[in-house]
């Protein structure tokens, strides 16, 4: 390991063509598995800079290879490039200018560190132990790209001894980095259920059984699942976020369809929500007379960081941005399919603060004005660049 390279000075001086770089594929967003341009000029400088490359893993996936002179361990690092169906409302001049899709999650960033990081690790290649594998990935946005690309084999041939992962983080500011052991990300479910009664005359209840008022009790009762199955200090989400059903003001339909989400970080207290939302919904239609055919599908597993990495990335992250910027704590219910390659191979996902509130530049993710603090791009390339200096030189 060699402490010694200031890589945050390295990094700074790449700073115009991170910015260039990230400015090009944010005028140019693409959705997930539809990458193509953006694929095709990250193959492009990886070739240029001597990698050995796959392309077209998971359609639009980019692996680049680097072997350094002696062997050692394998490090992958993973870099996203999808963007959102959301139409760009910056008035920026790298505005979209692909009209109803916008890089509003920060994956243009992404790519950007990921190129400055294969610049900066080639330049070094006589200096490596064991081998550097940089994976950019298509479709995080709901589309497990991740899970993907391991269905095309992208965690063997070599098989990484340990991953990172970055993203830019509006919630919090520019400067800062939270890395934190543990589960970082929620594990995530999607629910269907329909709830199949007896239709009829609105006048005359009797003759049926009426789903809209076993869908009102179902929505009552999931609350208890939070408040009343779950321990007060452990974590979990039921939300219902759709109820479709009836036609006419006096129609007593014959179904309803509900959908929601269900979140949680703990393995156990997943069995214990999920197996509470059937015994609930298909409980309350019993008792009502109805019918519920419940379907449960699991979208991505909880984002869970291995301790050591994680103080492998706090130690590189204090050498650039200072200790009294490094925290820990940082949890969010949201997902992220990093989660699949987190769950084969120890790691960390690390949040790179990107906000800069006095510049405006603090609108959430995913919204239509999201823009963040290039500031973060040289800092998290810094980071990255320490972290696998760490393993590899
Ligand atoms: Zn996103
Ligand atoms: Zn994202």
């Amino acid at each position: 390991m060699s402490n010694q390279i200031d890589f945050k000075s390295q990094a700074e001086s790449l700073r115009e063509q991170l910015v260039a770089w990230r400015r090009d594929f944010h005028a140019h967003p693409e959705i997930g598995f539809q990458e193509h341009r953006s694929a095709g000029i990250i193959a492009e400088q990886l070739r240029e800079l001597g990698y050995q490359v796959q392309t077209g893993v998971a359609h639009t996936g980019v692996v680049g290879l680097l072997e350094g002179k002696q062997p050692g361990t394998v490090v992958m690092a993973r870099f996203d490039m999808d963007a959102l169906p959301i139409a760009e409302e910056n008035e920026t001049d790298y505005v979209s200018q692909n009209p109803g899709v916008m890089h509003g999650c920060g994956h243009d960033g992404h790519m950007a560190i990921g190129l400055g990081v294969a610049a900066l690790m080639a330049q070094r290649r006589d200096e490596i132990a064991g081998t550097l594998k940089l994976v950019f990935q298509p479709g995080e946005e709901g589309m497990n790209g991740a899970e993907v690309m391991m269905r095309e084999g992208v965690l063997e041939k070599p098989r990484p001894d340990v991953v990172l992962v970055t993203h830019v983080w509006n919630d919090a500011p520019v400067g800062t980095i939270d890395a934190t052991p543990g589960a970082v990300m929620a594990a995530a479910e999607r629910w269907h259920c329909a709830i199949r009664g007896k239709g009829g005359h609105g006048a005359q209840p009797q003759r049926t059984v009426d789903p809209i008022v076993v869908a009102a009790q179902v929505v009552v009762a999931l609350q208890t699942i939070v408040s009343r199955n779950v321990g007060p200090l452990e974590t979990a989400v039921v939300t219902v976020g759709q109820i479709r059903g009836g036609d006419a003001f006096n129609v007593i339909p014959s179904q309803v369809q509900m959908e929601g989400t269900i979140r949680t970080y703990d393995p156990q207290v997943r069995e214990t929500v999920l197996r509470r939302v059937r015994e609930v919904i298909e409980g309350v239609a019993a008792a009502c007379g109805a019918e519920a055919e419940l379907k449960i599908t699991p979208l991505t597993p909880a984002v869970v960081n291995d301790a050591e990495a994680v103080k492998v990335v706090r130690a590189a992250a204090r050498a650039v941005v200072g200790p009294e910027n490094v925290f820990s704590g940082k949890q969010t219910m949201g997902s992220e399919d990093a989660a699949f390659f987190l769950r084969e191979v120890p790691g960390c996902y690390f949040f790179l603060g990107s906000a800069n509130a006095e510049r405006g530049l603090d609108a959430p993710h995913h919204n239509p004005r999201f823009d963040f603090d290039e500031g973060a791009l040289p800092l998290g390339l810094a980071v990255m660049m320490n972290a696998l200096g760490h393993y590899l030189l």
